[in-house]
């Protein structure tokens, strides 16, 4: 900590630097000092955004698309996104209910600011993404964590649930398919954690389904769509990960009226709408052909193939066999306690992914910065090279550690 940091807000001083973030960030600095780094760390799509997506944008700056748009976002893209929820998921929402944000990410955070007052809690099943808890923290909520191992194939019971709510919990945010374990909950599953969910009806419903289109099930089934508690989910989805558009950073939510308006006061003081070129864009996703989201998921698929199989023969390893999204999440704890050549121990699974970032030179993420200490988060969002060449340096590096 520098002699600076004590003059930060309380606010930012207790909030976690995201992890995911940051990894890749040393990693890029480590490729850029020259060292051959594979970077699986930071979960994005590796393709380019899709053509006709880039040539709507350009057509945008063309039309002086130049202007501050509507707070909320443009009308067009709200329809656009009004359509794609009925269409894709036989959900009902006006274009008045659904707010455009600067990504997935701000629209979930505006969510739980819009939501959260200081001492409300917030369900959150674990591992979770990183920054769930933090914009909790952020709220001043209290997360309440819910843990499931990978013997559950890290998806928590409709008891764990029951036991978590309590007459303060404000909300739960539910993802699936899963950051970081690409777990996808069957709609029975759901159904039975929604049966819970009925029986208390003051508990908001935050559904992360950034990660839809890239499931391996063969079917989506959104927390919207149960009529018990229709009127009280938040559906948080965007365009980064189905159509390979990370940096664009237009995501939304769809919301109970009354929240989507409490979230446009919000944004209209802090962001204000999200970039015009980059909505245009967006809307050219939703509306134009279909065939690029299926494409890529059926790459994803072809990898996760891939990175299962090697990861699974390589000894100590436990894994599961991810229904979505493009992460692995082994478990790593046959490695706790071991030493590294250079005498160093490997005590926390945090050590675990330094030493494969200095010896190996694959960048991982740490199990504890999605609340899972013992295990580290693979993105395999690449090419089948380097995932082939990332899993055989790991194997090499975890078979110089001793016991
Ligand atoms: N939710 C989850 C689970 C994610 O993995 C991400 C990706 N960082 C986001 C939300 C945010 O996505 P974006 O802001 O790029 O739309
Ligand atoms: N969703 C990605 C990840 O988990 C992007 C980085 C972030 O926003 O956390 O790596």
């Amino acid at each position: 900590m520098d002699n600076n940091t004590q003059q930060l807000s309380r606010r930012v001083q207790n909030l976690a630097v995201s992890a995911t973030l940051a990894m890749s960030q040393k990693s890029a600095e480590l490729k850029a000092s020259g060292v051959d780094v594979i970077n699986l760390s930071v979960g994005e799509p590796d393709f380019n955004t899709p053509d006709h997506i880039k040539a709507a944008a350009r057509r945008a700056i063309d039309d002086n698309f130049s202007f501050y748009s509507p707070v909320p976002g443009f009308m067009s893209l709200r329809k656009a996104v009004a359509d794609k929820l009925s269409r894709e998921n036989a959900l009902s929402f006006a274009p008045e209910q659904i707010v455009v944000g600067n990504g997935a990410k701000q629209a979930l955070c505006n969510v739980v600011l819009t939501l959260v007052n200081p001492g409300d809690e917030v369900v959150i099943p674990v591992p979770a993404w990183v920054s769930y808890t933090e914009m909790v923290k952020l709220a001043e909520g209290t997360p309440v964590l819910v843990s499931a191992g990978i013997d559950s194939d890290f998806k928590i019971t409709p008891e764990q649930l029951e036991a978590a709510i309590t007459p303060a919990t404000r909300a739960i945010i539910i993802c699936s398919p899963s950051n970081p374990t690409g777990s996808v909950y069957s709609r029975d599953e759901l159904q039975a954690l929604v049966a819970v969910l009925a029986r208390h009806p003051r508990v908001i419903v935050i559904a992360d389904e950034i990660y839809e289109h890239i499931n391996f099930t063969g079917s989506f089934t959104s927390l919207g769509s149960f009529p018990e508690i229709a009127d009280r989910t938040v559906i948080i989805n965007g365009v980064s990960k189905a159509y390979a558009m990370t940096g664009w950073r237009i995501g939304y939510c769809a919301a109970p009226l009354w929240l989507a308006k409490g979230v446009t006061k919000l944004q209209g003081q802090y962001t204000s709408g999200a970039s015009s070129i980059a909505q245009k864009a967006a809307e050219a996703a939703y509306t134009g052909p279909q065939d690029c989201v299926a494409e890529m998921c059926a790459a994803f698929r072809r990898r996760r193939d891939l990175v299962v199989k090697l990861a699974s023969a390589i000894p100590g390893l436990k894994v599961n066999r991810p229904e979505g999204a493009f992460y692995l999440f082994p478990e790593v704890s046959a490695y706790m306690g071991t030493t590294a050549p250079d005498g160093s121990v490997i005590a926390t699974s945090g050590d675990l992914a330094m030493y494969l970032l200095r010896e190996a030179h694959v960048a991982t993420v740490d199990g504890a910065a999605f609340s899972a200490p013992g295990y580290i988060r693979l993105s395999y969002a690449t090419s089948d090279e380097a995932i082939r060449e990332a899993l055989a340096r790991i194997a090499d590096a975890l078979a110089r550690l001793r016991k």
